[in-house]
């Protein structure tokens, strides 16, 4: 038995989307589900009351911030990341991969690991399968994340197909080095970008080593919506029904519609709070810049058909200010307000789901978001 397991509680019969339960040693959360972003064992100026009020079920950190400060040793001796930062419910680690690929320079891969520089400090580090659950095993965390390579976009068949080969013989070493296989979870990692043979062979490998979940990495990397949704259509069948499916680095609003209507459960972004911090809101009838200065008099809340406690409480013309005078509050009111709206989006797609409605209610939010007009942003 697994440590994390799924349930199926049903498919909407109008979109094929899932309802479902993941079970973890820390709680059971519903699917399709948006998972806040935590990078440093924090979600930006959020409390974990405030993210409980909202019903935030899980919550994601990422293994590489947390390994170059404070370290995984000081967070195992605190008792496991959950004691740490004071949160119960479930989490997911990353497995560092992303951030090494992304944030640093001077990398070279190697069948081994990789070698590259901390961002931070500019000092020698080397990343390995190994090194990766060692750490996710000190973090504690109920799902980890499989050691992948993440190649750039695009990439062409022949250095995709070496890439995804590695990761699969990358993900055997990640299942024999991980040490808590009872109390952990440990997903594998789909890659082969655009190229659906590659995407095919990547699951089949993955499928093969009976990991309790599997994500598809690889994708929001700047591809067109289009080319995403049709990777997901083409990979989705070589995936368990059986087992939780997490789409990685996705959070904007249609996205996660597209993307439960395609058979994914699980989704994860910094957008929400990245994009708060500089006053853009996502609301029920499309993105607000609220440091615009025609909200200077506008005393209505971010969403009028929003219920958190910003939009009950405090006025466009009031966050405003707080955001041009660089006040703290405006950021975690903006933050607050983003993270509702996307839990609250998962919520009513989990309804639509239950009433076999998806496809219904995707026409009309994205009439309402403006996602159907031909400036549409893509949040
Ligand atoms: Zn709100």
């Amino acid at each position: 038995m697994h440590a994390v397991t799924y349930e199926h509680i049903k498919t909407c019969r109008q979109s094929g989307a899932r309802l479902g339960h993941v079970h973890t040693p820390h709680g059971t959360f519903e699917t399709p589900m948006f998972m806040p972003v935590g990078t440093l064992a924090t979600v930006k100026t959020m409390s974990p009351d405030e993210l409980k009020e909202m019903n935030a079920q899980i919550i994601l950190s990422n293994t590489y911030h947390l390994w170059l400060r404070p370290g995984e040793d000081i967070i195992e001796e605190a008792g496991g990341l959950h004691k740490f930062m004071n949160w119960d419910r479930p989490i997911l680690t990353d497995s560092g991969g992303f951030q090494v690929f992304s944030l640093s320079d001077l990398r070279s891969i190697t069948e081994e690991g990789v070698h590259f520089r901390n961002h931070l400090s500019g000092e020698k580090l080397f990343l390995t399968p190994e090194k990766s659950m060692q750490i996710q095993n000190a973090l504690g965390p109920d799902i980890m994340m499989a050691f992948d390579e993440c190649p750039p976009y695009p990439a062409e068949h022949s250095y995709m197909k070496a890439s995804v080969e590695r990761t699969s013989r990358w993900a055997e070493r990640c299942l024999e080095a991980h040490s808590r296989k009872g109390d952990q979870g440990l997903f594998g990692i789909v890659q082969g970008g655009e190229h659906p043979d590659l995407r095919r062979q990547s699951a089949e490998d993955l499928v093969s080593l009976d990991f309790p979940g599997y994500a598809i990495g690889g994708l929001s990397v700047g591809e067109p919506k289009d080319v995403m949704n049709q990777v997901l259509e083409e990979t989705m069948p070589f995936i368990p029904e059986d087992k939780p499916r997490y789409l990685m680095g996705v959070g904007s609003a249609d996205s996660l519609i597209d993307g439960s209507i395609r058979g994914i459960d699980m989704f994860d972004c910094v957008l929400p709070t990245r994009i708060a911090r500089n006053g853009t809101l996502m609301t029920s009838t499309g993105r607000l810049v609220v440091r615009n200065a025609k909200f200077a008099r506008d005393f209505r809340p971010l969403d009028e058909n929003c219920s958190c406690s910003v939009c009950r409480n405090y006025s466009r013309a009031y966050i405003r200010h707080l955001i041009k005078s660089n006040e703290m509050l405006g950021l975690r009111l903006c933050s607050y307000h983003n993270l509702h709206f996307l839990l609250q989006l998962m919520e009513d797609v989990r309804q639509a789901i239950r009433e076999d409605r998806l496809l219904d209610f995707r026409e009309a939010f994205f009439e309402s978001y403006g996602f159907n007009r031909p400036d549409a942003k893509n949040f």
